[in-house]
């Protein structure tokens, strides 16, 4: 598997980075502000597909901590040769071959879109004598080219999740449908919070995490209430091969 791209391109991403970090920063801050939560609130989850373990050494040294993968694979090799103070979450499809991997390597899974996922996942870190924190990822437009639980169903199997022992249900993640105007994806953030609020009455108890919102649309997911924000691009640059690879 090859993880450096061409040339020269970590370079001139890394010497922007400082300046991207900042610059988030400020957003998120400003985004915070405008609806009155705290900072703290909101964890930003800098997502490093593709960038090898220099530029995740560059952005620790920046002070940023979680950092977010999409291919199991590519973490294995990659996480070994990172910081040791990065730590990682898993935020794309994940097959149940490789949920052994996933359990030893990250600290949450965003993207629990199946019982019989949910089942394995729960077998592994069994076998791992660990407890996973998982969201669930929810098809807020029944998008046909996206994973993620249609709405109905997600609360149909919340209970069954829940129950798994050595899995801790910590809220909802969705990618909207690809926007270039930031506003229109409000709709789809309020509609996940709002199945937040129905998970909640389901299971009777709180849901910690949000996760929604990405380069394009940070602020305005904040604003509906994300407390986790998945941002690659704003931070790191393009990434070589993007057209052909879009987010699962
Ligand atoms: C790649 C990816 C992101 C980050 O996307 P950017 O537009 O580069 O910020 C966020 N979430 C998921 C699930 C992804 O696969």
């Amino acid at each position: 598997m090859v993880i450096s791209p061409r040339p020269g391109f970590w370079l001139n991403g890394d010497m922007g980075l400082a300046d991207n970090v900042e610059q988030i920063e400020q957003r998120i801050r400003a985004a915070c502000e405008r609806v009155g939560r705290a900072r703290d609130s909101v964890l930003l989850l800098a997502v490093s597909k593709t960038h090898p373990p220099e530029t995740i050494r560059a952005a620790t040294d920046l002070g940023l901590t979680w950092f977010g993968e999409n291919k199991v694979q590519e973490a294995k090799a990659k996480i070994p040769n990172c910081p040791g103070k990065a730590r990682w979450h898993f935020i794309g499809h994940l097959q149940s071959n490789k949920c052994r991997d996933a359990v030893e390597l990250f600290e949450m899974i965003h993207s629990v879109d199946s019982l019989a996922l949910a089942r394995e996942l729960n077998k592994r870190a069994e076998q791992a004598a660990k407890t996973m924190p998982i969201l669930i990822e929810v098809n807020v437009a029944g998008e046909a080219s996206k994973f993620g639980y249609p709405p109905e169903a997600m609360l149909a199997d919340l209970q069954a999740i829940n129950a798994l022992p050595r899995l801790e249900v910590h809220g909802l993640m969705a990618i909207p449908p690809f926007a270039p105007v930031p506003e229109k994806a409000r709709p789809y953030f309020q509609k996940l919070r709002a199945l937040k609020e129905a998970a909640e009455a389901v299971l009777g108890a709180p849901l910690p995490h949000l996760s929604m919102g990405m380069s394009e649309d940070f602020e305005v997911a904040i604003e509906e209430g994300a407390t986790i924000i998945r941002v690659g691009t704003a931070l790191f640059g393009e990434r070589s091969g993007r057209k052909a690879d879009p987010p699962a």
